[in-house]
């Protein structure tokens, strides 16, 4: 009894600093940082961190232009919508519609319209006199009326990055986690997509997993619009740290290492289908649904809805493409002389996909189905090494490709540079909830 009161109080205690060193490091958080401008991590500029950022508060009023009394009116393009059914709907002449478009080759753009874009109709003393439309997030065209005469200007905007950083904690799911920690669901895509091949986001998640993004925000005019590249992230699972830096060469190449150089990308891809869950593994005996007989299961099966894209596991070539047996509609794709993955079951073929065509990692060569031999939709998926079936969960694949040796000291320092930014950044994990190891992480 007195035991679990101490080990209640000892828990309180660490509570207590685990709250404290938090506040602290919020401290440190809410305050821009400068990282040092590393070639490979911002090539642009200097960059700041700072937390998500909310809108710009202050942005003034679009109705009125306080500066010259100028009057706005926005006209939405509809389906089948031209530029002169537009100016009839709020009752301009043709012929000012002529004057801009005819006024030069920029004025021509006008007329190029798609649903959805909004025409900006400004009007100075109720004179229409400025029109303006934004053609891309960087780009906008104004055509101003000025002395009796309609000149067409465009305006480039420039997307500036900003550094920002998230951090979460597995409890559901990791898209739940990501969202909570303020990532867009493609950052997410990207930072299980840098981890996929050391970490399967299908099975090895667990509750307390925890993850902290090094990330581009896109700003423009001070407003988000969008998220870029992930700069440098870490994934603790089961204990297990990975870590993954981006890193530019002199020669312009980039890609994903991990601080000893390897890089993320490995030969195979670890699963042929994104977030499923595996139905049936690889066994010399397995009871076979549909045939009624003990057989060996060559292969993974792995259960998803109909439809759901397969992925090439590996660069390689077509070798077949068509119905085979209990197969079903398969692909083999053949990779250099040793290896061959095979995918069954399919409901279709993806566009392109023919004996002899080159894929490439991750390209969708099917979509998952029930043909053959299955009794619902699911992917059975093999790997052959020199023509033999292997395990595709447990065989040792061919090695990533490691950093030329001339890039290994930069790389260090970036990886350096930036994880001394991430720990400063993160809050300091929860010890000692079941795990053995503690907090002592191993680079991975
Ligand atoms: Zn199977």
């Amino acid at each position: 009894m007195k035991q679990s009161i101490n080990s209640l109080s000892a828990r309180r205690h660490w509570l207590i600093i685990i709250v404290a060193v938090g506040l602290v490091t919020l401290g440190i958080a809410l305050r821009p940082i400068e990282v040092s401008a590393n070639r490979a991590a911002a090539s642009k500029t200097r960059v700041s961190i700072e937390l998500p950022n909310q809108p710009d508060i202050l942005a003034i009023s679009p109705e009125v232009d306080s500066a010259d009394d100028m009057i706005w009116k926005y006209e939405k393009v509809r389906k089948g919508d031209s530029l002169s059914h537009i100016f009839k709907r709020i009752d301009l002449p043709a012929s000012t519609l002529h004057e801009i478009v005819n006024s030069s080759n920029l004025g021509r753009e006008f007329a190029h319209i798609k649903p959805g874009q909004t025409f900006d109709f400004g009007y100075t003393q109720e004179k229409f006199t400025q029109l303006k439309l934004t053609t891309s997030k960087t780009r906008s065209l104004s055509a101003i009326l000025d002395n009796g005469t309609w000149t067409v200007s465009e305006e480039l905007k420039n997307i500036e990055i900003r550094t920002e950083y998230a951090q979460g904690t597995i409890r559901d799911s990791l898209f739940v986690a990501g969202n909570r920690a303020g990532l867009s669901d493609t950052t997410i895509m990207q930072m299980a997509g840098i981890f996929g091949w050391d970490i399967d986001f299908a099975l090895d998640i667990r509750e307390g997993d925890r993850f902290t993004v090094l990330y581009e925000g896109q700003y423009i005019d001070g407003e988000k619009i969008g998220d870029g590249r992930i700069i440098a992230a870490e994934f603790i699972n089961q204990g297990e740290t990975h870590r993954a830096i981006y890193y530019t060469n002199e020669g312009e190449i980039s890609d994903y290492y991990a601080p000893d150089g390897r890089a993320m990308r490995k030969a195979f891809l670890r699963t042929p289908v994104k977030f499923t869950r595996i139905s049936s593994r690889f066994s010399k005996n397995r009871w076979h649904p549909i045939l009624k007989k003990w057989r060996p299961h060559k292969g993974i099966d792995y259960a998803a809805a109909h439809g759901t894209p397969v992925l090439a596991t590996s660069n390689g070539k077509v070798s077949f493409k068509g119905n085979k047996g209990g197969y079903g509609k398969v692909i083999f794709i053949q990779h250099g002389q040793k290896y061959t993955t095979v995918y069954g079951h399919l409901s279709r073929y993806a566009k392109g996909i023919r004996k002899g065509k080159s894929v490439k990692q991750g390209q969708t060569i099917g979509y998952v189905g029930s043909t053959g031999l299955a009794t619902g939709p699911h992917l059975h998926y093999e790997l052959r090494v020199d023509g033999i079936h292997r395990d595709p969960l447990t065989i040792k694949l061919p090695q990533a490709h490691t950093i030329a040796r001339k890039y290994m000291p930069e790389l260090q320092n970036l990886s350096t540079s930036l994880f001394n930014q991430l720990a400063l950044l993160s809050p300091p994990p929860v010890v000692g909830r079941d795990n053995a190891q503690g907090t002592d992480n191993l680079t991975h």
